[in-house]
């Protein structure tokens, strides 16, 4: 991504990627001398300039950067994917370029561990499913049980993985609320789950 850039910003972020290890101002540090050897050593010359934003995915902290990034051939946001587009969205003189591969957005297990259980799906049925996730913790994203492959409690894609229908058999089970399971969930509408297009939320009460 960088190659033929003369002069190019790294920047970071301290919202969730910094917390997550991957995009604060540490990893900025690290990502710029990595950049800085890596070019060095194939016989070229780059200038590198670090920051970090409070946020990537708030236009205040955001503007500040707009007539600052033209003095770069290139900015790498270490922010998540979100953080990328919106640096890009309002940077439109600059190559704007990302340094992480975002996986998804999920929760910390324990240290360096962590697992989506939520896929934004903007239908949420978790108050019908023990609040446990079927979009997101089911291969197959199935709203009424599980597949034919559920085997011994594992999931038939991924063995290593609990097949989230059991466990949510199993906590039903545990609540006395197992019959709650033979109500049908209705056909989903997967419109609101970005097969509709971007999605957008607007709250009347916060608007300025
Ligand atoms: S049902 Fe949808 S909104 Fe609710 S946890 Fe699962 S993916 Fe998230
Ligand atoms: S085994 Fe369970 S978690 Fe895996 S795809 Fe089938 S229903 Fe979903």
């Amino acid at each position: 991504m960088v190659k033929g850039a003369r002069k190019i910003l790294v920047l970071g972020c301290r919202g969730c990627v910094a917390v997550c290890s991957a995009g604060g101002d540490k990893e900025v540090k690290i990502l710029s001398a990595a950049l800085k050897l890596g070019v060095k050593r194939s016989g070229g010359e780059i200038e590198i300039d670090e920051d970090t934003l409070v946020r990537q995915c708030d236009p205040e902290y955001i503007e500040p950067l707009n007539e600052r990034a033209k003095d770069y051939d290139l900015v790498m946001s270490m922010a998540c994917g979100v953080g990328v587009n919106f640096v890009a969205d309002r940077c439109p003189d600059v190559n704007v370029v990302p340094a992480l591969n975002t996986t998804f957005y999920g929760a910390n297990l324990s240290s360096g561990e962590w697992k989506e259980l939520c896929a934004g799906c903007g239908a949420c049925v978790l108050h019908l499913t023990g609040g446990l996730c079927p979009v997101a913790r089911c291969a197959k994203s199935l709203s009424n049980g599980p597949c034919g492959g559920s085997q011994g409690g594992r999931c038939e894609i991924n063995p290593d993985v609990p097949c989230i229908w059991q466990l949510i058999y199993d906590r039903l089970s545990k609540q006395d609320r197992k019959e709650e399971l033979k109500n049908i969930m209705p056909i989903r509408d997967w419109t609101t789950a970005g097969h509709g297009g971007p999605r957008r939320r607007v709250r009347e009460d916060l608007l300025p």
